[in-house]
């Protein structure tokens, strides 16, 4: 069994001494740990322990009448903690509502009842004609797929409890949980669109292999109607009563996707992210455990929700970083999505206007199926792209000539502009001009960023800020200058330079007030706003149909960053800015100003579009022997004096040599890109491997022998498996 506990392995306990009915895996349990009581899940049940039997103790009761997992749920859980190397409690618990970690009864007001397995929806009945009564309660149960209570079984059949053990045991029916009322279904009120062909085309192909695994790329620009195609599929799905669930990067973005489903498909909708009440987490997850909510929308951890009718995947924006889990269990939802479906025998769908290269590689090599959508739907033009050349141009704002010439132009015109820059704050830089003091933050190797409206300069990093001093803190000068520019300023100059314009900002700070985001949503698609600019979240979800002219400033920084993934990152992001501009009657155009207007990824972009850059891209990366060519994984360490993680590093490197391991390359230790943070000083080093199963072995062997390594206290390090950010 799993306790709530960082530690590897399992722990055995003996049954309970109350007369409990027999166990089942899945179950939580109180168990007596240490001192005290803690909330175990109960994985697996054993005849025979390696512990001492004198020491072994008794489980303090079942907590759950009903298991919370099913097997197929706790199978995924213990290929996700094998594979990213995490103790299985870990990983218990981080697919547990937070407040089921606690010995707390449900949020709920179920019954507990009896279903059909799918198993037993599929056995021919005919072979249980010798027990004519097994027989008659499983047709009983066919017809009820959500199940039934004993007692409402028993009004029909006569008593069945021992012909109920009798299906159990034979795998033909399971325990589960009942709603108390039943629900009301929302009928849906709106039809869609008649799909176009490519749409068409992509349905079918999915909708073919609906009861077995089967993983897709749908690569639709944006606009192309792949929502479309998952509200079709999902329809489609539901009707034969299974269950479907999508993952999303962000669901705050997004509330548009929820409304969208919600009007579409019948049933109820569980929605679950982060930002929800624990309680109506957890109602949530019960909802689809109980296979009662038709679909569930969620971000990544609700990769792990049980369902019990799952039959359809669908992982949007499957590139977006955020699918990665980037602290403590750093899982992948969209990876550990297509092992789900895989594992129940699915099929699974990523979507995307801009591909993982992971993802690309899947596709053109075969392993997963690819079906393309090229053509916005409804007849929208997709938006040309152009580069401007900003070098020796008279800059204000940041804006060149030609760039405000055209703004001005659509400004007459009645249309929306959109200003995409991805730095918020006022400056990135606070300077001294006497003596060169700079605003650096005293805990990170990072510089603070001026925030002008609050008067303080803050640190993006950690989270320490101090008031915006008036003089110079090293010479007392008072000549401070702000370099540089984040959306704040941009807002200002834009408010001087275009007068008579109205503007929205939209960034992390601006929308900091719940409900501010939807409102300026709102107000930009009603046409109040002809000026609107901000950072990547702009780049995400929402479409702006009424913007017909496009500015990227100042992405030439991360053309030259030091992540490999870094050119991958900005051709993503710069066509997905692109692509929320525009509509059928109002074509779209994107200027983009470089001073390296020459840049072999500026260049394939614009000549080949994405699909030209990432088959460019892959190559570079099958050169350099980088993923998805290689498999990467990261063991940071990090420490509060600064040569105690390399020290660690090479000892854990020295331990992976003396284990003499076949196709392993083993690079670094080096600082992180940056090194100290919220003063802890950090390093990583790398393991490469192009070979997946050695990979897997070496770590589990070196994992072993990483936990024996003595180090300073307050020294932490972690694996990262597949890392996104380096
Ligand atoms: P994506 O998810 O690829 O960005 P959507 O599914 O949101 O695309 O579709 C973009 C727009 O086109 C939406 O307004 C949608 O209603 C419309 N649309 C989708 N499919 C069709 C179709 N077959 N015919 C006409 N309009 C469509
Ligand atoms: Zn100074
Ligand atoms: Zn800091």
């Amino acid at each position: 069994m799993a306790v709530a506990a960082p530690l590897l392995g399992l722990f055995d306990y003996l049954p309970s001494q109350a007369a409990d009915a027999e166990p089942v895996p899945g179950q939580r349990l109180l168990v007596p740990f240490g001192r005290s009581n803690r909330v175990g899940i109960l994985v697996e049940i054993a005849e025979t322990s390696l512990e001492d039997p004198s020491r072994l103790k008794h489980v303090e009761s079942v907590l759950d009448e009903v298991p919370l997992f099913q097997t197929t749920d706790l199978d995924l859980i213990q290929w996700a903690a094998a594979y990213y190397r995490q103790p299985l409690g870990t990983a218990l618990f981080t697919a547990l509502p937070a407040r089921l970690r606690r010995p707390a009864s449900f949020a709920d007001d179920s019954v507990p009842g009896i279903r059909a397995t799918p198993e037993g929806h599929t056995l021919d009945l005919g072979s249980l004609t010798r027990a004519p009564k097994q027989r008659a309660l499983l047709a009983v149960l066919r017809d009820r797929p959500n199940g039934l209570t004993l007692s409402a079984l028993g009004a029909r059949l006569g008593d069945c409890s021992a012909c109920a053990r009798a299906l159990e045991g034979k795998g033909l029916i399971e325990r589960c949980r009942l709603k108390a009322m039943p629900q009301p279904v929302q009928t849906p009120s709106s039809a869609g669109h008649a799909l176009n062909p490519d749409q068409r085309k992509a349905v079918e192909a999915i909708a073919e292999s609906f009861g077995a695994f089967r993983p897709f790329l749908l690569q639709g620009v944006t606009g192309s109607g792949k929502t479309e195609v998952y509200i079709r599929l999902i329809q489609t799905l539901v009707a034969s009563g299974r269950q479907a669930l999508v993952l999303v990067p962000e669901i705050g973005l997004t509330p548009q996707l929820r409304d969208r489903f919600q009007q579409r498909i019948p049933g109820p909708i569980a929605v679950l992210h982060s930002s929800l009440s624990a309680g109506e987490r957890e109602r949530n997850w019960h909802r689809a455990a109980r296979g009662e909510a038709t679909l569930v929308l969620g971000t990544r951890s609700a990769v792990f929700v049980p369902m019990p009718r799952l039959g359809l995947i669908l992982v949007d924006e499957e590139h977006d970083a955020s699918l990665k889990q980037q602290e403590g269990f750093r899982y992948s939802g969209r990876d550990l999505a297509v092992r789900r479906a895989q594992l129940i025998g699915c099929p699974i769908v990523l979507g995307s206007a801009t591909p993982s290269l992971e993802s690309l590689h899947n596709a053109t090599t075969g392993r997963y199926g690819w079906l393309r959508l090229p053509q916005r739907a409804g007849g929208a033009r997709a938006p040309t792209i152009s580069l401007l050349d900003i070098r020796d141009q008279p800059l204000r704002a940041g804006l060149s000539p030609v760039l405000r010439d055209a703004m001005q132009t659509e400004l007459a015109a009645g249309n929306q502009i959109l200003l995409f820059l991805n730095r918020r704050g006022y400056a990135p830089l606070y300077t001294c001009h006497h003596c060169g003091w700079v605003g650096d933050c005293p805990h990170c190797d990072a510089r603070l960023t001026l925030h002008l409206g609050q008067q303080r300069l803050w640190c993006h990093h950690c989270g320490w800020s101090r008031r915006l001093p008036q003089r110079c803190p090293n010479c007392d000068g008072e000549d401070l200058r702000m370099i540089g520019r984040g959306t704040e300023r941009l807002e200002e100059e834009l408010r001087e330079l275009f007068p008579q314009a109205s503007l929205a900002r939209i960034d992390r700070d601006s929308t900091r007030r719940q409900g501010e985001l939807n409102r300026l949503l709102e107000a930009i698609r009603r046409g109040e706003i002809q000026i609107l600019l901000g950072t990547q979240m702009l780049a995400k979800g929402h479409d702006f149909p009424l913007v017909t002219l496009v500015g990227i400033l100042d992405l030439d920084q991360a053309l030259y960053a030091s992540d490999f993934r870094a050119p991958e990152r900005t051709a993503q992001l710069i066509i997905q800015v692109a692509g929320r501009a525009g509509r059928a009657d109002r074509p779209g155009r994107v200027v983009l100003q470089t001073r390296h207007p020459e840049h072999p990824l500026l260049q394939s972009l614009l000549s080949d579009g994405y699909s030209g850059f990432a088959a460019a891209a892959l190559e570079e990366r099958r050169g350099a022997e980088l993923p998805p060519f290689a498999h990467l994984v990261l063991l940071r360490a990090e420490a509060p004096l600064a040569d105690q993680p390399t020290a660690f590093l090479r000892e854990a490197r020295d331990l992976a040599e003396r284990s003499d391991p076949d196709e392993i390359h083993l690079l670094g230790p080096a600082p992180a890109p940056m090194e100290r943070r919220a003063n802890r000083y950090r390093a990583q080093l790398m393991v490469l491997s192009r070979d997946r199963p050695s990979l897997q072995r070496f770590l589990a062997r070196w994992n072993q022998g990483l936990h024996g390594l003595r180090h300073p206290k307050g020294l932490r390090w972690s694996l990262d498996v597949d890392p996104q950010d380096m």
